[in-house]
Parts: C-alpha cells; sequence; structure tokens
C-alpha cells in the first residue's frame, strides 16, 4: 500500500493551482457570484492550458480539488463542462462518440446531464418525460429541473421514459437516455435566478415539447437508461467528493490564516478555549475525507467501482465541507461575513444536494452492507 502521489499528480496539482491563482481573482468571483454569470472566459483558458486532461481521471479529481478550494463557484464551472459524458464514453455508439463527445472532451462543445424533473430528483425512476418512437425518430416530452449548464450547454443526455413499467415495484425498468442538442426545435431552457450558492454555476428548467429525436440518438440500448445513469453516479459522486474536499481545504486555509493572525480569539478579540480543537476536528475529518475520496476512486479508476464507498466518500466530505464553513462563521463571526468565506459557506450547501442528497447516500451504504454488497 502507498499513500504517495506519483509525479503526474503532483504536476496537476500545481497546474491547477498556479490556473486559480492566476485566473480566479477576487472581482471575478464576487462579480460571477453577484451578477449570476457563468465565466465563460474561464473556459477558453482552460482550454488553451490543457487544464482538463480527460485521459486521466486522477487528474481531473485532483484539479477539481485544487480550484475548489481557491474559490467554489469558478472551480465547479470550470470543470463541468463535459458534465455527462461519461454516459457516452461507456454506453455511446461510435457515431455519437464522434459527434459528441469529441468535440466536448476538446472544449469545444458543453454538455450536461438531464435527470432531475420538477417533481422530485431523489426518486430517479419516478421520471415523466416521455420518448415514443414514431418512424425514424423519438418524440420527446417533458421537463428537467435544476440542470447545470442548462442555459450554455450544446448538448444534453436526457433520461426519458420509453416504455410504462412492467409493475409498480420495476418502475426503474423502460427508461432510456438519449442525446439531445439544444439548438433543435421545442427546446427551451428557463435559466434558474436567485440561487443560494454556486451562483456562478448556470443552472436551468429544461422542456422538451415534440423534440424530434433522431432514433440513432439512443444511447446503447433502449430501456436500460436508468442503470445507465447509476453508474454514472458512482463516478460523478467520486468528482463531488473532490469539489467538498477542496471547498472544505480552502476554508481550513483561510481559518488558519486568521488565527496565526489574530490568535485564538473569536471575532470580538475573546480568546476561545476550544478553537485548537475545532481546527484539529476539521482536519482531521478533511483528512479522512480525503482518504475515503481516493479510495473509492482508487477501485473506480480500475473499473472496480465500489458504491458503498463512494457514496461514503460523497456524503462525508460534503458534510465536512458544511461543517468547516459552520466553524469558520462561529469563530471569525464579521471578519467571515465580510469575505470570500460568505460565499463558500453558501457554494458549500450544495454538495450535499447533487449527485444524491446525503440521505440517499446513507439509504446506498446501508442497503448495499445488508444485501452483503462491498
Ligand atoms: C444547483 C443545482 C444543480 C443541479 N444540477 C443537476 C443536473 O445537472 N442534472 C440533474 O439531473 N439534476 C441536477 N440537480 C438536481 C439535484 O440532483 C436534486 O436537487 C437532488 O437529487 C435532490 O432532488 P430534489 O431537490 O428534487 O429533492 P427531493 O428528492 O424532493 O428530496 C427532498 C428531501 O427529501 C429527502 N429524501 C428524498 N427521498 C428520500 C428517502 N427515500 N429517504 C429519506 N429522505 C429522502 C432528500 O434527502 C431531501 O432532503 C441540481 C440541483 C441543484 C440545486
Amino acid at each position: 500500500m502507498d499513500f504517495e502521489m506519483d509525479e503526474e499528480m503532483i504536476s496537476a496539482i500545481n497546474k491547477a493551482k498556479e490556473f486559480a491563482e492566476k485566473y480566479f481573482t477576487e472581482e471575478l468571483a464576487d462579480k460571477m457570484d453577484r451578477e449570476e454569470q457563468f465565466p465563460m472566459e474561464l473556459l477558453n483558458y482552460s482550454n488553451r492550458e490543457g487544464l482538463m486532461d480527460y485521459s486521466n481521471p486522477w487528474k481531473i479529481l485532483v484539479t477539481i480539488e485544487e480550484l475548489c478550494r481557491k474559490d467554489p463557484g469558478l472551480g465547479i464551472s470550470t470543470t463541468v463542462p463535459a458534465f455527462g459524458s461519461e454516459v457516452l464514453m461507456l454506453y455511446g455508439s461510435d457515431m455519437l462518440k464522434e459527434k459528441y463527445l469529441d468535440p466536448v472532451l476538446k472544449g469545444q462543445k458543453i454538455m450536461g446531464l438531464a435527470v432531475t424533473e420538477p417533481g422530485g430528483g431523489s426518486d430517479v425512476a419516478s421520471s415523466k418525460t416521455e420518448a415514443k418512437l414514431e418512424g425514424d425518430y423519438y418524440i420527446l416530452n417533458g421537463a428537467k429541473m435544476f440542470i447545470t449548464n442548462g442555459g450554455i450547454a450544446d448538448y444534453f443526455v436526457v433520461l426519458a421514459r420509453t416504455s410504462p413499467p412492467p409493475s409498480p415495484d420495476k418502475r426503474h425498468r423502460g427508461m432510456s437516455v438519449f442525446i439531445v442538442e439544444s439548438k433543435w426545435e421545442g427546446f427551451k431552457a428557463n435559466k434558474i435566478h436567485g440561487k443560494m450558492g454556486v451562483r456562478a454555476t448556470n443552472t436551468a428548467e429544461l422542456v422538451f415539447e415534440n423534440v424530434r429525436v433522431p432514433k440513432e440518438n439512443l444511447v446503447g440500448e433502449e430501456g436500460k437508461g436508468f442503470y445507465y445513469i447509476m453508474t454514472f453516479f458512482n463516478i460523478s459522486r467520486i468528482y463531488v467528493a473532490a469539489q467538498g474536499l477542496g471547498v472544505a481545504q480552502g476554508i481550513l486555509d483561510r481559518l488558519m490564516e486568521h488565527i496565526k493572525k489574530y490568535g485564538p480569539v473569536n471575532s470580538q478579540g475573546e480568546p476561545i478555549e476550544n478553537i485548537q480543537f475545532k481546527l484539529a476536528e476539521i482536519a482531521t475529518r478533511i483528512e479522512a475525507s480525503r482518504g475515503l475520496t481516493y479510495k473509492a476512486a482508487s477501485y473506480l479508476f480500475k473499473f472496480n467501482p465500489n458504491p458503498v464507498l463512494t457514496s461514503m466518500a460523497k456524503y462525508y466530505s460534503g458534510e465536512t465541507a458544511i461543517l468547516a464553513s459552520k466553524v469558520a462563521m462561529e469563530i471569525m463571526g464579521l471578519k467571515a461575513l465580510n469575505s470570500e468565506l460568505e460565499r463558500f459557506y453558501r457554494d458549500a450547501r450544495i454538495l450535499e444536494i447533487w449527485e444524491g442528497t446525503s440521505e440517499i447516500e446513507k439509504l446506498i451504504i446501508s442497503r448495499m452492507m445488508l444485501k452483503g454488497g462491498k
């Protein structure tokens, strides 16, 4: 067993650090948050500098961590333009990969993944969006909610029902995945305004009204969509865990800086006995989250995913980031409210929501353990 990072990972971390130092200015982070704007120019810099090396998932993981450490909103926006692409990588035909995956991985096009519906996100099998085969086209009708990159993506990976469930306890059957282009007739994206956090990411409601999807844009086999999406979540949860690690570490960095400057006192200058305890607790939780995340990643990246570890990593690192943001607020008081930590506090909340809420992760862990899964 070896806990040392190899040269390639160290150089990816350094590259991400330099990138964030150079482009993630406080002015940009504040402006994108305040104006709820996606920082499109960062994608140009990221493409130019080859920041996202999709050939090595470890490099992607540590890049996400480092960028979120500097700023969660800008960090997530810069690393999310290929969101959903793993579904195509795993299950897409050669034609779909060439047409849609290649330009996304080259940074020429943006992708999104549309699963959640206005009626709820946790119960994926209850999706109502429908695709009916008519000749050479599926006719797509329905709506999706809270879709990242919703207003800026060129392509979406969309989950839709293609046949009724065979019985009420088999609702996950009869669902399929399609690639849908945002320029097609009948597609509409309504940007969501006023989010609490990650306001630099673009989030939208998607509406599909008789969108004609060519038959060849079905990904993999009809009826297997639910399983494809669950497999995708096993990948994306690792990257959300990396977001959590970065956010928690970024808060700890700033908290340490504050304590070194002002000593172990609260915002009124009064000594707080247990500041050292809180600092130690957060640092320990971050290290534990990192251990979990890297362990889960090492299984996944060897094509042997361990969903129990993945869910543990996802919920624990999100929870750690939220706890760190709360502790930083308590210790630094007004100094935190008047700094970028206020944004970290708001941004951290999403980590317990997307890609499965903490409750859902805990259900997966206990269900799989009781079933004897790893
Ligand atoms: C900013 C943002 C970006 C997002 N991006 C995307 C995206 O790109 N693509 C996409 O498809 N979705 C996206 N989502 C949706 C996200 O995945 C869902 O919000 C999430 O899955 C939770 O679904 P929900 O909000 O409908 O809550 P619900 O599913 O309605 O859950 C509400 C509450 O009930 C709890 N709960 C639900 N079921 C159970 C249960 N069985 N047992 C115990 N507790 C339960 C949940 O934990 C939660 O606390 C995004 C959401 C946000 C806020």
